[in-house]
């Protein structure tokens, strides 16, 4: 059940992705006209997604794809099972992949999709027939060079090997390039599944760089254990940081001489919730937030640092592996208070960055060595990073506009470059 704050956050979700395009549009004087393309979704459906439930009973799912933009390219992103899922999130979801596939310079536009449920509660064989039903809903929509989807909070690689098989029975052969984030036996990319993490991570140690502070001896807390947080936490106690803090949806842990995670890690393998963890002293997702740190990575969902908040973190970086996870009345509490916020189309762009790598080793049918891929990702990344950078320090803007901005303005000038058609 959401609670009334989620509810009212949920269907204001697309609002503040507009108020965003147009703060940093304005600071960086990008024509009014450009703005009210930009500022609207170019397609989006809602589909109903009847299955059969294991008791024999039916339920109805509801479930969307929304396209914001393909002017630089097909229209890539995740799919989200969760139950807050709306068509308003989904836009501003959409929106901002359209940004940060900008910045990565990735020639994809955005998109998002999602089912509104509960992925915890079905069984594998519902989980399976829902993927099933929902991708042939959405058949014509994507394709390898229309719209590709990949996972996003509670989707996983299962789930796109359901996708990608659903979608080749019905074209007759196996189309590698549908979906990105596949299993690795049926045409995923080495390193993918880590992709997220290890950016973020990049973005970290770029950002710590120009501060004259290293990743090593930082004491991080981190909101999420999925795919994100869990392997951000994994690779910042390799590279010597301390994980104070750690939390899934069930609540969290605190423990000042560092987290195992190893231990965390291995209870999540066997199913487990952060619920049952004893590695440390229970807290709350809320008390997390303003837990003793100095790098704070929010890598759950969305909207979990507001003016609500803000004034308690005491990070002085903040990492955001989650999509939307500040609102802007937040965001200027942050910046007022001199927090650093590394966001989220930069700190969280390394998944679609490896998308974009298996969707072009798909294409090829030619596959790369892990190393290859890790270099790679490394080089976009720390180069997104190096030029927000300097639009953030000439332009003395915020992190988050300055991604914005170069991502809203490669999005404008590829418009203009095409014109309007017709
Ligand atoms: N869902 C991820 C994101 O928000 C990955 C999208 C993709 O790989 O297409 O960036």
């Amino acid at each position: 059940m959401l609670t009334r704050k989620e509810l009212m956050e949920s269907s204001n979700a697309f609002s503040l992705a507009q108020q965003q395009l147009r703060e940093a549009a304005a600071t960086f004087g990008i024509e009014p006209d450009m703005v009210d393309i930009l500022a609207e979704c170019k397609r989006a459906v809602e589909v109903s997604v009847p299955i059969t439930m294991d008791d024999g009973s039916v339920e109805v799912f509801t479930g969307y794809r929304v396209i914001h933009n393909n002017a630089r390219g097909p229209s890539k992103g995740g799919i989200r099972y969760h139950p807050s899922v709306t068509l308003d999130s989904t836009k501003a979801l959409a929106m901002w992949m359209t940004w940060k596939c900008a910045l990565m310079g990735l020639p994809f536009g955005g998109a998002k999709g999602g089912v509104t449920c509960d992925p915890h509660v079905l069984s594998l064989g519902e989980l399976e027939r829902l993927t099933r039903r929902y991708t042939t809903e959405i058949v014509n929509e994507i394709g390898p060079e229309r719209d590709i989807p990949a996972p996003d909070v509670g989707t996983n690689p299962a789930v796109m090997a359901w996708i990608f098989d659903t979608y080749s029975m019905n074209q007759g052969h196996s189309v590698l390039g549908v979906v990105t984030g596949k299993p690795l036996a049926v045409g995923g990319s080495l390193g993918r599944e880590e992709a997220t993490g290890h950016g973020a991570l990049f973005c970290l140690q770029e950002a710590l760089g120009r501060l004259d502070r290293t990743v090593a001896g930082s004491r991080v807390a981190i909101q999420g254990f999925g795919n994100v947080g869990s392997v951000l936490a994994r690779v910042l106690v390799e590279q010597g940081a301390t994980v104070v803090a750690i939390s899934d949806s069930t609540g969290g842990v605190y423990n000042a001489e560092g987290i195992d995670i190893g231990a965390a890690l291995a209870q999540k393998a066997l199913g487990g919730r952060l619920r049952d963890f004893a590695g440390g002293d229970r807290i709350s997702n809320e008390e997390l937030i303003a837990i003793d740190c100095d790098v704070l990575a929010p890598c759950a969902l969305e909207h979990v640092i507001d003016e609500t908040n803000a004034s308690a973190v005491k990070a002085t970086i903040v990492l955001e592996g989650a999509n939307g996870p500040t609102t802007p009345e937040a965001d200027a509490i942050l910046n007022d208070r001199g927090i650093v916020v590394l966001p989220d189309v930069l700190a969280n762009a390394g998944g679609v960055v490896v998308s974009y790598f298996e969707w072009v080793q798909g294409l090829q049918e030619y596959f790369w060595k892990e190393e290859e891929v890790h270099a790679r990702l490394q080089a976009i990344v720390t180069r997104a990073f190096a030029d927000t950078w300097v639009l953030h320090e000439s332009h003395d803007v915020s992190m988050r506009y300055a991604a914005y901005a170069l991502g809203v303005g490669r999005v404008a000038e590829a418009s203009t470059i095409r014109g309007l058609y017709p």
